[in-house]
């Protein structure tokens, strides 16, 4: 079959190596270069992790966990660094109850430990008494960017052809292909003036802190939603965001910009939590979210010969390789 992508990030990349290496004939279409910085997969990492407040995530994840394994073992270089992950708040708070609920019912292991323990193992983190944590050891980070470079680096070895800077304006122009599927991320609608998604997107920003969290985990403060890495071997300072949608921002305006406004609300939230990181801002960045009302993925056929697929909202690069892995089965069935 002749299956045309339009854009090449996490979900697009991972389409187009699925569809090459199954032996068909795919067209890939990128507006920007591979690996950009303007949409949503650019940057160092990602957390992936089976601990979700909703079991049919966690669920989900067991069929991606697979795919970023043999991932990483055909594009030969390390891609998810497994370093577990921590998700505290306070003790009976619904998103940590939930998660608990979802491991459990999913027979994942997982440990429940109180702050005191917390600190024990991780002196750096300050949790308060009345706080209490998820360890989960299968929890790490997904080097994005990388990942992308490489999917589309295994994708062009096994046959297809992708272009670069090449914008699509119309489905018409891909009206030769059997099947187009579509994961523009940011620029979802644009495609679809007559069928719309509610989709707003959002300007996020990482800070990097200066400091060192050599031996820790990936975290998130299940409370505030503010999440964090260890220190990642490739960008001095140590990585923290968080997970609220900002106000909506237009993804055609040019470069993305960053504000101090979010690197002082890192290093507030730091100095209780991780008081040794700060105080410099070793590097910033930002990213964009595509956001769905209720958090969830896009995942639909608007036309029968199209897949519109989108792992956004902020949580979707854990799950990008199996909506590619999906979407391009639709494509192909
Ligand atoms: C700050 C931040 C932190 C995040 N943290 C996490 C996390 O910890 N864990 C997690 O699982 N997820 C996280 N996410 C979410 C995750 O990164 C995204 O869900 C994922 O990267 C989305 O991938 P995508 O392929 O849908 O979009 P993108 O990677 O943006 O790909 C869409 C591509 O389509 C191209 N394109 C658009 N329109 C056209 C067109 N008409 N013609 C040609 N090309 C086109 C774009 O240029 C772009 O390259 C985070 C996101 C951000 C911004």
């Amino acid at each position: 079959m002749r299956v045309a992508v339009v854009g090449i990030g996490a979900v697009g990349s991972a389409a187009c190596r699925f569809l090459a290496e199954a032996g068909h004939m795919v067209v890939g279409f990128e507006r920007f270069t591979i690996g950009h910085g303007l949409g949503s997969s650019h940057g160092e990492s990602r957390i992936i992790r089976y601990a979700y407040p909703e079991a049919h995530y966690t669920k989900l994840m067991g069929q991606a966990y697979p795919l970023w394994d043999a991932l990483e073992q055909a594009a030969g270089e390390e891609l998810f660094v497994r370093c577990g992950g921590l998700f505290f708040a306070p003790k009976e708070h619904p998103e940590l109850t939930g998660m608990q609920q979802a491991l459990a019912v999913n027979h994942v292991a997982h440990q429940c430990l109180s702050a005191a323990e917390v600190t024990e193992r991780y002196p750096a983190l300050a949790l308060a008494p009345h706080e209490v944590a998820i360890w989960q050891s299968d929890a790490g980070f997904l080097r994005a960017g990388a990942i992308v470079r490489a999917q589309a680096r295994l994708a062009e070895k096994a046959g297809a052809e992708l272009r670069e800077n090449t914008i699509i304006e119309s489905l018409t122009q891909l009206a030769d292909f059997d099947h187009v599927i579509v994961c523009a991320g940011a620029w979802a609608n644009t495609l679809f003036p007559e069928q719309p998604l509610p989709l707003t997107v959002t300007r996020q920003q990482i800070t990097y802190l200066s400091g060192e969290l050599t031996g820790y985990p990936v975290w998130i403060d299940a409370k505030s939603y503010w999440y964090g890495f260890p220190s990642d071997g490739r960008i001095s300072g140590v990585k923290l965001a968080r997970h609220i949608p900002q106000i909506p921002f237009d993804p055609d305006q040019p470069g993305r910009p960053t504000l101090q406004s979010d690197d002082d609300a890192a290093l507030a939230y730091t100095a209780t939590r991780f008081p040794s990181l700060g105080p410099e801002v070793t590097h910033h960045a930002s990213c964009l979210y595509t956001n769905t009302p209720d958090e969830s993925f896009v995942f639909d056929h608007p036309h029968p010969k199209v897949t519109r697929v989108s792992a956004c909202s902020g949580h979707g690069f854990k799950f990008s390789i199996l909506m590619g892995r999906l979407a391009a089965d639709a494509a192909i069935k």
